[in-house]
């Protein structure tokens, strides 16, 4: 039973695309296919044959590549339930929270974390501690608030809280430098932001990918997971808000940052 292979590649001017294999039963799933062009060059230099695209959310940098690869492939297209404002092209099967998917031998959870959109959902695979965030959070950040409202896009990140520190995390974006650059302006003092930032700064001067990430490294440093420290707090003047308000507080920040 080979574990499962996962490429990381980047496309448009900051996404991320992933393409996941499976040896045993020949099976490549794409997360996500906002460049149609970039997902094919990695399947034919693999020599993969598309069998999936699960989708995070409706936007376009996620999806625009869908009908291409749909036609190519025949591929089935796998994505929220719930549709916000766009509908997912050729979806034939739609997802909520706690839904369950197999890939291989493995185990894939729902995640419904609406916010950034209404649609955002996430895959989650246990047993091997990996999980995709699209674009609700980052590293050292989290998703803009565009169709959903702050206290919906807070308690979508408490559900990250809850899962262990030991996992991988797989974001849709390379914004780590800006939003590390964001972050050290409400938690200066923070020595694990401080040394993630400098390998963060180390590894894209050297051209490589900050992502994935740890989620135990973002509970330590991303500060929209950090809303009940006392520093940040104190920082901002909200000892005694509610986490919801100190997120809200922290998000318009870095929206005008
Ligand atoms: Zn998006
Ligand atoms: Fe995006």
């Amino acid at each position: 039973m080979a574990p499962i292979k996962i490429v990381q590649f980047p496309y448009l001017s900051d996404n991320y695309g992933i393409l996941l294999h499976d040896e045993d039963s020949q099976q490549t799933i794409a997360i996500d296919a906002g460049d149609a062009d970039a997902y094919n060059h990695i399947l034919q230099s693999r020599g993969w044959i598309l069998s999936q695209i699960w989708v995070t959310h409706h936007h376009w940098d996620h999806t625009d590549g869908i009908k291409e690869l749909y036609q190519r492939w025949k591929c089935e297209v796998i994505g929220p339930k719930a549709h916000s404002q766009a509908p997912i092209a050729h979806l034939s099967h739609g997802l909520r929270a706690g839904d369950t998917l197999q890939f291989g031998n493995s185990l894939v959870q729902i995640l419904h974390t609406p916010g950034h959109t209404l649609d955002m959902i996430n895959y989650y695979f246990p047993e091997e501690k990996i999980l995709f965030s699209g674009d609700t959070l980052f590293s050292l950040g989290c998703g803009r608030v565009f169709e959903g409202d702050m206290d919906m896009m807070y308690h979508s990140l408490c559900q990250f809280l809850t899962l262990p520190d030991d996992i991988s995390i797989y974001c849709s974006h390379e914004y780590t430098r800006a939003n590390g650059r964001f972050a050290l302006t409400v938690d200066a003092e923070n020595q694990d932001l401080i040394s993630r930032m400098s390998e963060v700064e180390k590894l894209l001067d050297a051209g490589q990918p900050t992502i994935p990430t740890n989620l135990g490294i973002e509970k330590k440093t991303n500060p929209f997971l950090r809303t009940s420290d006392s520093s940040i707090r104190k920082k901002h003047g909200l000892e005694n808000a509610s986490a919801s308000d100190v997120f809200a507080a922290l998000r318009t920040a870095k929206d005008n940052f």
